[in-house]
């Protein structure tokens, strides 16, 4: 059966003491209320090790925000798959929308930072997502299938099994506007039956998809309550550790 998930996707946000403060709510808070759900905080590399060695304490894993798609070697500045191993991160969001749009990232970049990830035994967090003129133009399946099917569907069966998906609407992420619990559901029952096309119905079912995009604690359960949405990935309600353990226990 699937993993039920909430993710915090903190992107660049914190400082070094806040970040701690952070982490260490979340743990504490948690300790006392047992998660019926994975949780996973995605947090900006120079934090890693702080967060990971929370993480070994508590129920809490840490996850990468992005990685290279080279293995090592002459390229200043890029954290490899192997590096993450070495730390022990378990997950790491890629294609995520501020990455496709700021950082020029493909589908066919995306592929391959999925094969250094899996390569070193670490979860992909995968993205995707339709802007709105897709969506007013009706595209935002033909989208989601191409995002999908150019970015992960080069993988085998086995390979896929480590793929957390995360549908996130790009006109819901950071807006307040959330997409509707109906337009979720449409949407994940979608992406369940592409994946099970390709590799099966026990594939299909045995893999989590996660929805993000303006998720808080006010909306998250009646999002949850979804048969195919397996939990959030959640940008600024992640921020503030009363809000982000709400959605926690919002299954
Ligand atoms: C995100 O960045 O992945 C996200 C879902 O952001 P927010 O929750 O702030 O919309």
């Amino acid at each position: 059966m699937r993993q039920k998930i909430v993710a915090g996707n903190w992107k660049m946000n914190k400082l070094f003491h806040e970040a701690e403060d952070l982490v260490s709510e979340i743990a504490n808070e948690l300790e006392d209320h047992e998660p019926d759900c994975e949780v996973i905080i995605c947090t900006p590399a120079v934090f890693l090790e702080m967060t990971s060695d929370y993480a070994d304490e508590s129920q809490i894993k840490t996850a990468a925000q992005n990685v290279s798609q080279y293995t090592s070697g002459a390229y200043t500045g890029e954290i490899s798959a192997e590096m993450l191993a070495s730390m022990e991160i378990g997950y790491c969001v890629i294609g995520h929308s501020e990455r496709r749009k700021y950082f020029g990232e493909t589908d066919e970049l995306l592929a391959e930072k999925t094969e250094r990830l899996l390569e070193n035994n670490i979860k992909p967090i995968f993205c995707i997502g339709e802007v709105l003129e897709e969506r007013e133009a009706s595209k935002h399946f033909e989208v989601v299938e191409s995002q999908i099917s150019k970015g992960l569907f080069n993988l085998n069966k086995e390979e896929f099994s480590n793929i957390i998906l995360a549908y996130e609407p790009v006109w819901a992420i950071g807006t307040g506007k959330t997409a509707s619990p109906q337009q979720a559901q449409e949407m994940h029952s979608f992406i369940r039956k592409l994946i099970e096309k390709k590799y099966g119905a026990e594939t299909a079912d045995n893999t989590s998809i996660l929805y993000g995009g303006s998720c808080n604690a006010k909306n998250a359960k009646e999002l949850f309550a979804n048969a195919d949405v397996d939990g959030g990935l959640i940008g600024g309600a992640s921020l503030k550790a009363d809000d982000f353990v709400k959605i926690i226990q919002s299954f």
